[in-house]
């Protein structure tokens, strides 16, 4: 499925519920902070590598489950900030990706751990 089909599920979920009213960028991008956290949150107190090894295992189903579901979350914030501002996701994330392939160039920085301030 492409991102502005997504994009476009957003906004008929949005709309559905005339939740559109309610929202500025300012609390959509709140939003997609306190949605980043509840994901973050089912990381916490765990060493990285244990909780990998319990989530790509497969040990840890119902964890993995709230993993993708806050995903989903953090992924829906993204797409609803887009539509609210009237951008398109998938452009902008292209052109994105773009910006850090120049930044970080895969011949300089392939195998190391690197942080190349950016210009913005
Ligand atoms: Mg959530």
């Amino acid at each position: 499925m492409d991102i502005e089909k997504l994009q476009e599920t957003a906004r008929r979920f949005i709309d559905e519920r005339d939740w559109r009213q309610f929202q500025t960028l300012k609390e959509l991008a709140i939003n997609a902070s306190v949605e980043s956290n509840e994901l973050l949150e089912l990381f916490q107190w765990q060493e990285g590598k244990d909780i990998d090894k319990k989530l790509l295992s497969g040990e840890d189903k119902a964890t993995m489950d709230k993993i993708k579901k806050e995903t989903a979350d953090v992924f829906f914030s993204c797409l609803a900030i887009a539509d609210h501002a009237g951008f398109d996701m998938g452009k902008v994330f292209l052109e994105k990706i773009e910006e850090l392939e120049k930044r970080y160039q895969k011949d300089k920085v392939k195998g190391k751990v690197v942080k190349i301030p950016s210009n913005d």
